[in-house]
């Protein structure tokens, strides 16, 4: 029998995964498909530098000191580099250039390093950000990408090194319980038990947990993503307005992010989304519009409707523990996320305040 079982192999079922293994702790992961294949690959691979103002601050203060580490550490033990490196962002006003400088006090208040550009400083920085109406900036020189796709490999490698037993096509339809104790999970393979659980599962937590004791409320965001290349980077920063962003790659891409949209569980790229966020790439980066279309996807983000993303254990629970409903910053809070629930798992104290993640 395995200390634990997770149920869920994105990236945060996967850092769990492997932090606990990490921690000696003997774990089997179980995805329905194969790990690594949904929100967690789709995603745009963007780590911003903290959460100012948000009761997510502490848990992405851990996940930022964490990541280069992590990063060094996947790639001695792998031989993967998951690209993690700073490459500054830049952070367009939606509305009016004032609002700049109101974001900038907030991420310095934050102990954040962060500063206004104007518009000749804008060209002097990135010249190719020329769209007209761009006349200030808010520059975040230690905003972080990575590339999600080559991390989910070094994780899935790392955790495989570790012995974590990793099983493919292995749905979880229900729970074995007896007395608030929860014995095994249920798949089609057969029961697989364990001491301890985590619901790792993504947009699709709510219904694993539809027909247990526990009451959870996440849904489905469909984000699509355009990927755009040109014969060398346009860009050197992420560069982001409201929701919409750019995220210059070393080798000449760039991906143009994303759509927020309710369409159930369904990923598809449609004609208005696609057209959309090319014109928004080219009206930001004009250069843009003689570039290569390569691609466009798109992933489902598990959004927590109560705004924040469950941690932690049940109060009706012995052994079960959830970790989930992370929304558009999973990636970068995967960290801190597997390093709080391997605390709970092997009974030390949170190594940061979980109450507002509480699932009660
Ligand atoms: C377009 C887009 C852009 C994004 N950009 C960023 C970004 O720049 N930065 C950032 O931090 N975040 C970003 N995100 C958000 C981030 O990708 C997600 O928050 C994160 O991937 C969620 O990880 P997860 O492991 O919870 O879910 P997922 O990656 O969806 O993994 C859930 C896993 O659970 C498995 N599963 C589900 N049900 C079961 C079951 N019953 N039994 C077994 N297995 C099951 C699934 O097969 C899947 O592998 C983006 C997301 C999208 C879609």
């Amino acid at each position: 029998m395995h200390d634990v079982v997770v149920i869920g192999g994105g990236v945060v079922g996967l850092s769990v995964a492997y932090e606990c293994s990490r921690r000696g702790l003997s774990v089997v992961l179980l995805d329905q498909t194969q790990p690594g294949r949904e929100a967690s690959w789709a995603g745009a691979g963007i780590l911003p530098p903290g959460h100012p103002g948000s009761p997510l601050a502490e848990l992405s203060n851990l996940s930022t000191g964490l990541w280069p580490r992590w990063s060094a550490e996947l790639r001695e033990e792998t031989g993967i580099d998951n690209g993690y490196r700073r490459c500054g962002g830049l952070r367009i006003p939606e509305q009016s250039p004032g609002e700049t400088a109101a974001e900038v006090d907030e991420w310095r208040h934050a102990g954040v390093a962060a500063d206004i550009l104007e518009q000749a400083q804008i060209r002097e920085c990135e010249p190719e950000l020329a769209g007209p109406g761009i006349e200030s900036a808010c520059r975040l020189p230690t905003l972080a990408q990575v590339r999600n796709p080559w991390h989910l490999q070094a994780l899935i490698a790392a955790c495989a090194r570790r012995g974590v037993d990793i099983r493919c096509g292995q749905p979880v339809t229900g729970f074995d319980e007896q007395r608030g104790r929860t014995r095994a999970v249920l798949t089609p393979g057969g029961p697989v038990s364990g001491h301890n659980f985590v619901v790792a599962a993504g947009a699709w937590s709510q219904r694993l947990l539809a027909n247990s004791r526990t009451s959870i409320e996440i849904e489905p965001i469909r984000g699509q993503i355009v990927l755009l290349s040109t014969h060398r980077p346009l860009i050197r920063h992420v560069v982001e307005q409201g929701p919409r962003y750019l995220v210059p790659r070393p080798d000449g891409r760039t991906l143009v992010g994303s759509t927020e949209e309710r369409a159930g569980f369904h990923k598809a790229n449609t004609a208005t989304a696609v057209s959309g966020l090319i014109a928004f790439a080219v009206s930001v980066v004009p250069a843009l519009a003689d570039s290569r279309f390569e691609q466009a996807w798109s992933g489902l983000r598990p959004r927590a409707l109560r705004g924040l993303p469950y941690l932690g254990r049940p109060l009706n629970r012995e052994n079960l523990f959830l970790a989930a409903g992370h929304f558009r910053d999973g990636l970068k809070l995967s960290p801190g996320t597997a390093v709080v629930l391997a605390d709970l798992l092997t009974g030390q104290p949170p190594s940061i305040d979980i109450d507002r993640f509480a699932i009660d």
